[in-house]
């Protein structure tokens, strides 16, 4: 599957720059400027598809049939819904779908909010089991589970684990399965097609890439389970503004250019560190000697721009962040600036002191690689 996605008869970046347009109507614009309205003119019944803010807009709509055009494309019958964020997404399936005495299962190595959204499943009385992405080993714990949320790549370790596997062992035991595809974005994998219920992420990482806004989509093909994160965002109303969402779908236009540009990059950085005179134990899943790439190359169209690897001690990371020129010390990723951080310092996962994560953005690949050596020489100092 590795390689650049073909579906639909037309490649990904023309699917890309085309995702969600309107037909064209004369003089109106390609895209559709954002509509800031709390409320829209409805005399008589109250009847949609548009009569309050919360509930529905334009602008999301436009963004909603992008995001499905990327993720499912070809596929009748699967809706997209906008989010304030990726946790708004995130929370919005969970706690739509679980209810007291239901069972979940989490990745134990997954995005670090998972430990307070386990607090508050426990809270409300849902019996919560966690295992790691790598080895499949949700299997084991799976039986009785309502529903199996898994990230691959996982943030920050990036272990994959095989969604086609997971989501037939699941869907035989009755489990519904998400699929948190932020790292990966959906023209890295298409988790709907490997057999999973939800494909949900943050669009704050990659898929818009500016590091300007934030925002969370869920991408499901179930109706009533859709309709059921539809209401959660209803009543908990954690929506995007439109001028948000309309920067996102301004943004997704590029999608194709900076995931392949960032990506070709990241395997290049990665490539980098692995020929670098001291193990540095670096993580990369299109790299052909990493313990993801096997499963990663049957499932994934591309890999991701985040690297990570760790130096010796935290000292040594905090002289290496220090030391680069062109990467800001930040946190987040997919960005188009790059961007590294020790993510020890947050205390929420469970990596060496000396950690780093590190995003490659779209400088020239030549400029970033000699920056990160240039780094590690200059920190080992
Ligand atoms: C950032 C991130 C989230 C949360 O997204 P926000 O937009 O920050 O709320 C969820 N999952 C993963 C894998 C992430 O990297």
């Amino acid at each position: 599957m590795n390689g650049t996605g073909q579906s639909n008869g037309v490649g990904d970046g023309t699917r890309a720059v085309r995702a969600g347009l309107p037909e064209p109507v004369k003089h109106e614009p390609t895209l559709p400027g954002p509509v800031f309205a709390a409320h829209y003119h409805l005399p008589g019944d109250p009847t949609g598809p548009y009569t309050y803010g919360r509930d529905e807009n334009p602008t999301w709509t436009h963004l909603e049939r992008a995001i499905g055009e990327l993720e499912a494309p070809g596929q009748d019958g699967v809706e997209t819904l906008v989010f304030a964020s990726g946790m708004a997404a995130i929370s919005s399936v969970v706690f739509s779908q679980l209810r007291a005495g239901d069972a979940v299962v989490l990745p134990s190595d997954g995005y670090q909010v998972l430990p307070l959204v386990r607090a508050q499943l426990e809270a409300y009385g849902i019996e919560v089991r966690t295992a790691p992405t790598a080895g499949d080993a949700q299997l084991d714990v799976l039986d009785g589970a309502k529903l199996l949320w898994i990230e691959t790549p996982s943030n920050p370790g990036l272990d994959v684990c095989d969604v086609r596997r997971l989501a037939e062992a699941a869907r035989a035991r009755g489990a519904l399965v998400a699929v948190d595809n932020t790292l990966a974005t959906p023209l890295g994998q298409r988790p709907l097609e490997l057999g999973a219920d939800f494909s949900v992420a943050s669009g704050t990482k990659q898929l818009t890439g500016h590091g300007d806004i934030l925002l969370g989509y869920v991408t499901g093909r179930d109706p009533a389970a859709m309709a059921a994160v539809r209401r959660w965002r209803k009543i908990v109303g954690a929506i995007p503004g439109p001028m948000e969402a309309w920067l996102a779908h301004r943004s997704i236009a590029t999608l194709q250019l900076r995931v392949d540009r960032q990506n070709a990059s990241a395997l290049a950085v990665a490539e980098a560190l692995r020929d670098w005179p001291e193990d540095l134990g670096v993580r990369y899943p299109g790299l052909m000697s990493d313990p993801s790439y096997k499963i990663a190359s049957q499932q994934m169209h591309r890999y991701g721009c985040v690297v990570s690897f760790t130096l010796p001690t935290r000292a040594r990371a905090d002289r290496f962040l220090d030391a680069l020129r062109l990467v800001d010390d930040a946190t987040s990723f997919g960005g188009v600036r790059s961007t590294a951080e020790r993510r020890g310092r947050w205390g929420g996962d469970a990596v060496a002191e000396g950690f780093i994560r590190l995003s490659v953005g779209a400088e020239d690949p030549g400029d970033l690689v000699a920056d990160v050596l240039a780094a590690l020489d200059e920190s080992a100092k």
